[in-house]
């Protein structure tokens, strides 16, 4: 096959993807998910930043929603389910989409059962971020946003452990979870997040 040929038929096998990437705060999920969006042509949505354009906005939604940004805790399930849905209509969500920090909670988890259910839409993969609390609270200082101090970091971490993480249960019943040991170089856990994906778009 000619070179441009060959590169093609690669660029449309990795073409669309509908996926999650769960994980711990500072586990790579906001690294790894611009270039993926770039790589399979999709949309990325994640609500933290949704959240925090509406924190931007200076209104009064955007101030209870700082202060709950900043005590580590998490915004109502009907507020990020009603972003995301608005999102999940713009054009760059065509081929499909990576929901980074969304679903949090379960009930939000079943809301977007039921909300990709009303589009004609099935999930192909859910990721998970693994690594370990204490390199998350050691490691490199991840000081660049106003909820970026230990003490919500260390806040963040529970929140997940106590309502995030059960997820992994839910989405693993369905077969639908791949864990990733997300501690390792960036480059390495792209290149196992393009691996995963191609199995499970062969497999679909
Ligand atoms: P993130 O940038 O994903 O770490 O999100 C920053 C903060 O926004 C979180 O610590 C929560 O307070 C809030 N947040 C983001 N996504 C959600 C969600 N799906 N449900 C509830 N709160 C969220």
């Amino acid at each position: 096959m000619a070179p441009s040929a060959e590169l093609k038929t690669q660029s449309e096998t990795r073409k669309g993807i509908r996926a999650l990437l769960l994980g711990p705060p500072g586990a790579g999920k906001g690294t790894q998910a611009p270039r993926l969006a770039k790589e399979f042509c999709v949309c990325h949505l994640a609500t933290g930043d949704m959240l925090r354009a509406i924190v931007a906005s200076g209104s009064n939604l955007g101030r209870k929603v700082q202060e709950t940004i900043d005590s580590g805790k998490l915004v109502s399930d009907d507020l990020v389910v009603e972003l995301i849905e608005k999102n999940l209509d713009s054009p760059s969500c065509k081929n499909g989409f990576l929901l980074d920090g969304f679903p949090r909670t379960l009930p939000q988890a079943q809301k977007l059962d039921k909300l990709l259910d009303h589009r004609g839409e099935k999930l192909d993969t859910v990721l998970e971020f693994n690594v370990d609390d204490s390199l998350l609270v050691t490691g490199e200082p991840l000081i660049r946003r106003s909820d970026d101090t230990a003490e919500t970091l260390r806040s963040r971490l529970v929140t997940y452990h106590e309502q995030t993480r059960p997820l992994t249960v839910f989405y693993r019943r369905r077969g639908l979870l791949t864990t990733l040991d997300a501690s390792q170089s960036p480059d390495v856990v792209f290149a196992a997040i393009v691996a995963a994906f191609a199995k499970v778009k062969t497999t679909k």
